[in-house]
């Protein structure tokens, strides 16, 4: 049997919504194995961030360089990488990966000689966290430097939110034209795919709100409705995870896109409250 694997690159959320912990929960849910290599302590509740410990970043890269050449991800998802030492040297270790990869095969050793054949080359999805929902910085300074040098040009799907986008381009995202001329510039970094997340834009609240998936042959629009006073932890790395954990299953960027956004606003419709805060999307019970 083809066993589906994604490594995850984030941050520790003790708190459980989002983070490392969101990232394994979703796989876990999809039917995914997670593996999860860890940037930054995280002192969290569910109502939001208290303090941040990163790890250094040659011993974050050190852990991404074991489980990488030992579990063989054909998927491979990053979240909170925090430090520009971190984001550069995974743009950097990457390319070596690639190369690893497609000398020995994917999961090879894992699959039955009749499964379907893995991905020739693994895949990179990238959520370039900011900052928190609640508005602490989650980037330290030259990160946006570091994702533009060194690992945009290597992100299969780039998965950034408005105000992300923004700081990544220069553009300021007012409407759904803006959308498209922010996500054409980050495909010039490099990126094969964006999907943009419309969520943000204060012209589409209450009302239907879109999510832009473009590369550089193909632009659609994934409509779906705002659900009313949601205020919730964890949607970006559930999204991304969720997309991640329908890549490594094996679907194409457009309908692992689709999938995991239509995921996502039906956890968002049923969030759990485990906490004295906002509610989190990242399980279903
Ligand atoms: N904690 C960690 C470790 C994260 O990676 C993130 C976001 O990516 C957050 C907290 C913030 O989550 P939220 O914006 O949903 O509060």
């Amino acid at each position: 049997m083809k066993l589906p694997k994604v490594v995850t690159i984030a941050g520790s959320d003790p708190s459980g919504g989002a983070g490392i912990q969101a990232d394994l929960k979703v796989l876990t849910q999809f039917g995914v194995y997670g593996g999860a290599a860890v940037t930054a302590l995280t002192r969290q509740t569910s109502a939001g961030v208290l303090g941040l410990f990163p790890l250094p970043a040659e011993w974050v890269l050190e852990q991404v360089r074991d489980v990488l050449w030992d579990l063989r991800p054909p998927v491979v998802k990053t979240g909170m990488l925090q430090q520009p030492g971190v984001i550069g040297g995974l743009g950097r270790l990457w390319g070596e990966y690639v190369r690893e990869y497609g000398k020995t095969g994917a999961h090879v050793p894992y699959i039955s000689p009749s499964a379907e054949p893995v991905p020739s080359a693994p895949v990179l999805v990238v959520d370039p966290v900011l900052s928190s929902g609640t508005g602490v910085s989650l980037l330290a300074g030259g990160g946006l430097e570091a994702f533009r040098e060194d690992l945009l040009p290597v992100t299969t799907v780039l998965t950034p939110n408005v105000p992300e986008a923004e700081a990544l381009t220069g553009i300021a995202i007012r409407d759904s034209d803006d959308m498209v001329g922010a996500a054409e510039r980050l495909l010039q970094f490099g990126v094969q795919w964006v999907l943009l997340k419309g969520g943000h834009l204060p012209e589409w609240e209450g009302v239907r709100i879109a999510d832009l998936l473009i590369s550089r042959e193909e632009r659609r629009w994934l409509w779906g409705q705002r659900v009313p006073g949601a205020d919730l932890h964890g949607t970006g790395c559930s999204l991304a995870s969720a997309l991640a954990a329908c890549l490594a299953l094996g679907l194409p960027v457009p309908e692992a896109a689709a999938r995991a956004v239509e995921w996502l606003r039906q956890r968002i419709g049923s969030p759990l409250f485990v906490g004295q805060g906002r509610g989190v999307v990242c399980q279903k019970l």
